[in-house]
């Protein structure tokens, strides 16, 4: 469906639980985090009816993530299930990579075969501390494993940092040149309480690509021949297998080429990453009985009300910042 801003709404994406086994300091607070009650998630047999729904709407790429979407019981019967919705073409899955190496066949086995691993750092301490605790081995045995299996693409998200990881940019970048990986650099938001509880330094993309270009020349993939890949602009280093792709949500305009819709594990669907509103609840009518025609209607009537470039989306995140933490909303 195309919205009142003239953009193509296409691309659903599913938290399907708030719980993580990290906690990343610029997503969730250290302790104290107030979970989702069981009977408060959307089941599956429900994310699985909204997402029909959405596809008469137009949608035709979902992606899965959470919170963690490996600590969810039943994930892997649940991507079957999303693989067989009829009108998909685009299923992918984005996680943390701690149980990747676990379950990575048997998600490829579900169907899935696009996945995204966050990584923000290459080196074991740091990685710790920034996840709180987190093994980076388990992160690096589970990305090798999704190669083995057959993944493609492998997409490598990296929060860059400034004082954090900035001065592993290079390395970052390096891990494409072997490897069909392609590293994404998305920038730092100030969404949510603990992003802005922790000082955390903004680093710019341009920045990022500055660096990258002292090490060597960055040359543009071609967004003619179809390599344009949503929000990312992708490029290649010479020789190189993979790509580097950058998402630049606060240094560049992004709005007017957002073809997406939220869904939280409690059942709300947000027109907008970086605005609490607007919001619709799906999960209170789908228990009280709504049709599946109803609940396309609401899908509709959201995609209607969703901000463009200079109403009350990213424009607004340095004045007006989005409450909910990035762990409930799913990136
Ligand atoms: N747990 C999974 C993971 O970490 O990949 C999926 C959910 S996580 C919320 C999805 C993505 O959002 C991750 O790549 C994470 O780095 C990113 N993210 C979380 N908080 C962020 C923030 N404040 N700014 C930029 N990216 C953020
Ligand atoms: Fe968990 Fe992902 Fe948030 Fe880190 S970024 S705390 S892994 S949900």
């Amino acid at each position: 469906m195309i919205d009142n801003h003239n953009r193509e709404i296409n691309y659903l994406r599913i938290s399907i639980t708030d719980r993580c086994n990290l906690r990343c300091v610029y997503c969730m607070p250290k302790e104290g985090v107030s979970f989702l009650g069981h009977e408060d998630i959307l089941s599956y047999e429900e994310i699985l009816r909204i997402v029909g729904a959405a596809v008469k709407t137009g949608i035709i790429k979902v992606r899965v993530t959470g919170g963690e979407p490996l600590v969810r019981r039943g994930i892997t019967d649940f991507l079957t299930s999303l693989t067989k919705v009829g009108g998909l073409r685009d299923i992918s899955l984005t996680t943390n990579g701690i149980f990747l190496e676990d379950h990575a066949e048997e998600i490829f086995n579900a169907g899935i075969e696009r996945i995204n691993v966050s990584l923000d750092s290459l080196s074991p301490g740091r990685y710790r501390d920034i996840t709180r605790g987190g093994d980076i081995n388990r992160v690096l045995r589970g990305i090798r494993k999704a190669h083995d299996t057959g993944f493609s693409p492998i997409k490598i998200n990296v929060v860059a940092i400034k004082g954090f990881n900035d001065d592993e940019i290079i390395d970052f970048a390096k891990l494409s040149i072997d490897k069909p990986y392609q590293i994404r650099f998305i920038e730092f938001m100030p969404v949510g309480e603990s992003a802005l509880e922790n000082s955390l330094g903004y680093l710019s993309n341009d920045e990022v690509i500055k660096n990258i270009n002292s090490f060597s020349p960055l040359k543009p993939v071609d967004k003619d021949h179809g390599r344009a890949d949503g929000p990312a602009s992708l490029y290649t280093l010479n020789g190189a297998k993979g790509e580097i792709g950058f998402i630049s949500a606060m240094s560049h305009e992004f709005c007017s080429s957002c073809n997406r819709l939220r869904l939280t594990a409690d059942g709300h669907l947000r027109a907008c990453l970086l605005s609490d509103e607007p919001t619709t609840d799906l999960k209170t009518p789908l228990r009280n009985g709504c049709t599946d025609s109803e609940l396309e209607t609401l899908i509709r009537d959201l995609i209607n009300r969703k901000p463009g470039s200079y109403e009350t989306g990213c424009q607004q995140i340095h004045r007006r910042k989005c409450a909910t933490n990035m762990s409930s909303i799913g990136g």
